[in-house]
């Protein structure tokens, strides 16, 4: 893990970055912090305090309090904080963009869109007075009507990847404080301001002290979260070995769990696809946000060899023009990676490519930024004949790579994405209407875009991948995210008549 423990004095002037409980900032308990770099100048800029368990056992009691008043908000009140906030962040736009550029390394423009996707889910949570109306049935029997309501589950918590500090929180505690539960967000300890500004905000917009608490940590935290009888839901963003450890051990302490894991995802070039747009979308897709994103997509998969020699010929300059940049460069297309540990990681899976015997066309290894030289930048890289047996291919590299795996047909091609571990997202492009619905329709993948390079689903669909990128079977967001975070109580009434019924041995049907 990049983000490691202090076992080093800090000087006077470093920040700390505070907790945010009961509306409060906590300084913290423990004497374990993370360092969190400005991965542009390659410096810690400031520590978090990684909690304890006792910190996160206090946490949940107060969430506990908190939640029983903010469950007895009428459901149009609990939208009008989201409104309030809604407006809130967008007045603090790029405040808070710089914040996460700085602290994650994605240019300032990207980091809006990491906000303003996150802010979609809280337009779409606005919406929770309708969300959460329940269904009724009148004389299901005779005198009898069913009706189901959806109630909160209580105290719920968020766990959260580095990549999108601002949009993967909002996906969680968006939705579920609007449906009346009380939150605990474990943000990643290697962009944390992000999500405790935004816990702010929601205070300044009304919401109730101790509704929305933000506790830093690592394992030990996660692990408190995950044994703690109160937590009814644990939503978790990751790397999959870590999903799967969340799913099974929430699921052991008897919690719902959404676990969302790593991503591998293809980009299918039909012969017939416009090679001009593609190029576009492939360079937009593979290198943005320094290709570390869960729905980049890191593969290509041309069909023929015709289309796969069209293609690189037309990539190489379209690559080779980009170079990474500080994350405050307004000119910047893409830029640092997260931390240095991170940045030697993908280097190393671009050497282990080299050995593989893949043919790396473009080399983004020792790249240096002037100025900046202690940066945390990686150059583009382009690999071509990659296959499917490399262990570069098989495994998530979250860097500024772009892998070519040629392929004789369709068919061969759309085994790829179907075999492979993950199952996040996936991509055709093709003007062949036909192919591109049987594709959808036959792809072994839980996300597909067709001519579209990352196809994120909006706010009120869902969002979610299959195999080894989710564990559960509920998705994020859209009306998934109402159902994960409540729970479904149905009635069954009938009232008094005066008319007597016998007593009955068998059991009651309406027919
Ligand atoms: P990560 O798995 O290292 O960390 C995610 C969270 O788990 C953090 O809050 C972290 O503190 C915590 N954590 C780390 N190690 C832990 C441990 N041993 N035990 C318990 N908790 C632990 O992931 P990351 O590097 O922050 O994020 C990148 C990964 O997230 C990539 O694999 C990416 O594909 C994935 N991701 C997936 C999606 C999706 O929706 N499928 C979206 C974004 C990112």
């Amino acid at each position: 893990m990049a983000c490691h423990q202090e076992d080093r004095p800090m000087s006077a002037d470093i920040r700390t970055i505070p907790h945010f409980i009961k509306g409060k900032h906590e300084a913290g308990a423990s004497d374990r912090f993370g360092d969190v770099f400005d991965p542009s100048a390659g410096e810690v800029q400031a520590r978090v305090p990684l909690a304890t368990r006792a910190e996160l056992v206090q946490a949940v009691e107060i969430a506990r309090e908190a939640q029983i008043g903010w469950a007895a908000t009428n459901p149009q009140r609990r939208a009008r904080v989201m409104f309030r906030f809604k407006a809130l962040v967008e007045e603090n736009m790029e405040d808070l963009a710089r914040m996460l550029a700085s602290e994650h390394g994605k240019v300032v423009a990207d980091a809006k869109g990491d906000i303003q996707r996150g802010l979609e889910v809280i337009e779409f949570a606005c919406g929770v007075p309708h969300l959460l109306k329940g269904e009724y049935t009148e004389g299901a029997g005779p005198g009898i009507d069913v009706y189901s309501m959806r109630q909160p589950l209580g105290v719920v918590a968020g766990i959260t990847p580095f990549n999108f500090p601002a949009m993967i929180p909002m996906w969680m505690f968006g939705v579920a404080i609007a449906c009346g539960n009380a939150f605990i967000l474990k943000p990643s300890e290697r962009d944390p301001s992000v999500p405790l500004r935004l816990a702010e905000l929601m205070r300044e917009a009304g919401l109730p002290d101790g509704v929305l608490n933000v506790v830093h940590g690592d394992k030990e935290v996660v692990d408190a979260i995950l044994e703690h009888p109160d937590v009814k839901a644990v939503s978790f963003v990751g790397s999959s070995d870590i999903a799967q450890y969340v799913y099974v051990k929430g699921a052991e302490n008897g919690k719902r769990v959404q676990a969302m894991g790593g991503a591998k995802n293809h980009g299918i070039v039909m012969p017939d696809a416009d090679m001009d747009q593609v190029v576009k979308d492939l360079v937009g897709s593979a290198f943005g946000s320094a290709g570390e994103r869960c729905m980049a997509l890191p593969v290509a998969v041309p069909v023929g060899e015709d289309t796969a020699n069209r293609l690189i010929e037309a990539l190489i300059p379209e690559i080779e023009k980009l170079t990474p940049g500080h994350s405050l460069d307004p000119d910047a297309i893409y830029g640092p990676v997260v931390t240095a540990a991170h940045k030697a990681r993908i280097e190393s899976y671009i050497e282990m490519g080299v050995k593989e015997g893949a043919e790396l066309l473009i080399d983004g290894r020792g790249f240096e930024l002037q100025g900046h030289e202690k940066g945390f930048f990686v150059g583009p890289s382009l690999f071509d004949r990659v296959r499917p047996d490399m262990r570069s291919y098989q495994e998530e590299i979250f860097g500024p790579v772009l892998q070519i795996v040629r392929a004789k047909d369709l068919e061969e091609a759309a085994r790829l994405p179907s075999e492979h571990q993950y199952g996040n997202g996936v991509a055709i492009f093709t003007r062949n209407g036909l192919a591109a619905r049987e594709f959808a329709a036959k792809v072994n993948v839980g996300m597909v875009g067709i001519n579209v390079p990352i196809p994120v689903p909006v706010a009120y669909h869902t969002f979610g991948g299959w195999k080894r990128s989710a564990f559960g079977d509920s998705n994020q967001h859209g009306m998934e995210g109402v159902r994960f975070f409540t729970k479904i109580k149905t009635v069954t009434q009938r009232w008094p008549s005066g008319e007597v019924a016998d007593q009955s041995f068998i059991i009651p049907t309406m027919g």
